[in-house]
């Protein structure tokens, strides 16, 4: 099973002629409303690819909606507490060349207590995968716990944060980046990414596949699939939750990543996060 501390948001995208400028009130085109956030986008690719995934979030008093779509994607939902706190969003504006400037209200997604992490993972069994993102609070604690708990412990840097990364670095077995993460932790740490002691680590890199460092010193290039890509959103986590799924369903690293690069290479020609996610079968019969 996965089991993933992660943000669950509403994703708000409103079309606009332009960006605002500072002082300026501008009437959007159109709004798309869809459920988003790197955590909820992350259980609903493992989920629709195949995996028990058990979602470890929060959501405010009008986050049911977000709840009964993760439920309907086939995520476990029974570790997303409600409270008092809003649900996370995120206020995205596009213009019209397609540039986007993005308002994050975490919200809920910053109230996991350590007691709600406790309770959850002291359900996961030896073997299990834990996965993190930079969404949520608690990250290094659940990577400690995780690590005590005998789980193979997951983690994408993202959004990227120096400290937050280097406070679960010691407790990671596997690390997502993209091209540009992967730069900021070299600049942060001084290393390169794959010389600081993770057994996986997996580069994205966008339109040219993604890269994976072994433990042994192995390096493997897993190409991308040929597509037009219509909105970039939520492609990063839908290939790390095939990846980790992969994992889970006991594929060996390299046919994971590869069923991974198909799943991401679907998820830039459709519009929106965690609802354009596809399931297995769509990877598998996707033609490219
Ligand atoms: P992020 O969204 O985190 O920046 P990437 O852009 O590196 O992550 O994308 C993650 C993966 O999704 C890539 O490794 C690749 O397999 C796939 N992908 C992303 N963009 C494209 C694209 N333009 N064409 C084909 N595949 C893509």
């Amino acid at each position: 099973a996965i089991w993933n501390l992660g943000s669950i948001n509403a994703d708000m995208v409103y079309a606009l002629p332009h960006m605002p400028a500072p002082g300026e009130t501008l009437a959007a085109d159109s709004l798309d409303q869809g459920l988003g956030g790197k955590g909820a986008n992350m259980s609903v690719a493992a989920a629709r690819a195949g995996s028990h995934c058990c979602h470890i979030g929060a959501v405010g008093p009008e986050g049911k909606w977000a709840v009964d779509r993760l439920t309907e994607y086939g995520v476990d939902t029974r570790h997303v507490v409600t409270g008092d706190v809003p649900t996370g969003h995120a206020i995205i504006a596009v213009d019209k060349a397609g540039e986007n400037s993005i308002i994050l209200f975490p919200g809920a997604n910053r109230t996991i207590s350590e007691d709600q992490l406790g309770q959850a993972l002291s359900a996961a069994n030896s073997g299990d995968i834990l996965v993190m993102q930079n969404e949520t609070n608690m990250q290094a604690e659940a990577a400690k716990m995780g690590r005590d708990l005998g789980l193979r412990v997951a983690y994408a840097a993202a959004p990227f944060d120096a400290e937050a990364v280097q406070a679960v670095l010691p407790y990671l077995d596997l690390l997502f980046l993209n091209e540009v993460e992967a730069q900021q932790l070299t600049e942060a740490t001084g290393k390169a990414p794959e010389a600081l002691g993770i057994a996986d680590v997996i580069v994205t890199l966008g339109a040219k596949g993604a890269r994976h460092f072994a433990a042994d010193g192995t390096v493997s290039d897993v190409p991308a699939l040929p597509v037009k890509p219509v909105d970039t959103t939520g492609a990063g986590d839908t290939f790390t939750g095939y990846v980790l799924s992969g994992l889970d369903r006991g594929l060996p690293m390299a046919q994971a990543m590869a069923q991974a690069a198909r799943a991401g290479a679907l998820m830039v020609t459709r519009n929106g996060a965690a609802d354009a996610i596809p399931d297995l079968k769509e990877v598998q019969d996707a033609r490219f």
